[in-house]
């Protein structure tokens, strides 16, 4: 395992689809910065998913609404990258890059239980440790993912300890997870109802702007 001299601090990384982003990813992503004293996390959209049909809303209208929802938040930022990359958008090619841009910052990738959950098909997921520690976002009071014995061997106790080491350690974090999910808002628009308080504003305007989601 890579040794971190201690005095640079982590940057956080946050992918999804964000067809649209809501309260669920902003609220985890404040959340994370603040608990692990990030000065930045990254949200990734993603171009093209391997496991999951082609998001419906163009690439740029997602990083859009992106941008809007976190415009006053400056621990935040919009990272392009995958939409610029051709092929399928594979994680591990995008923690290659940020480690080539920062080779001696911590990497912390947050992924949801959900997401953690089909970990082992993601596509070369036991590289992602090479390059990245992996935090998974737990809701309080629900049960934790089960580890396989390659999970478990890397899986660290104590939060410090993550930025001791560049990459290579699991985490299990609890956070107020919201039952938010961008499938329910989808929904909700296209039946004509209001998504209000699910999303930020600004979103929702722009998403009756451009008329988002009216079918499913
Ligand atoms: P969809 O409903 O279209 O599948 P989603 O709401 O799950 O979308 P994604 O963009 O697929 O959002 O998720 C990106 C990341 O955010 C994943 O790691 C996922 O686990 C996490 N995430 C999604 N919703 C929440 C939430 N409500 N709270 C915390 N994390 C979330």
């Amino acid at each position: 395992m890579v040794i971190s001299d201690n005095n640079t601090t982590a940057l956080g990384i946050m992918g999804g689809t964000f067809d649209p982003v809501h309260y669920g990813h902003l609220r985890a992503a404040l959340e994370v910065t603040e608990l692990f004293k990030l000065d930045q996390l990254k949200l990734i959209p993603c171009a093209r998913p391997s496991h999951r049909n082609q998001p419906q809303t163009p690439d740029y209208m997602r990083a859009d609404m992106l941008a809007l929802a976190i415009k006053h938040y400056a621990n935040l930022s919009l990272d392009t990258r995958e939409l610029h990359r051709p092929g399928k958008s594979y994680t591990v090619d995008t923690l290659v890059s940020l480690r080539e841009e920062l080779p001696e910052h911590p990497l912390l990738l947050f992924i949801g239980t959900d997401a953690f959950n089909q970990l082992t098909s993601w596509y070369q997921w036991q590289r992602l440790f090479d390059y990245a520690h992996i935090i998974v976002l737990a809701r309080p009071n629900t049960e934790l993912p089960t580890l396989n014995a390659f999970c478990q061997q890397r899986l660290a106790q104590q939060r410090d300890e993550l930025s001791q080491h560049l990459a290579g350690l699991l985490y299990l974090q609890t956070i107020t997870q919201l039952d938010i999910s961008a499938t329910a808002i989808r929904q909700l628009i296209a039946q004509g109802k209001n998504p209000g308080f699910l999303l930020p504003d600004a979103v929702i305007e722009y998403i009756h702007q451009h008329r988002l989601y009216q079918s499913l």
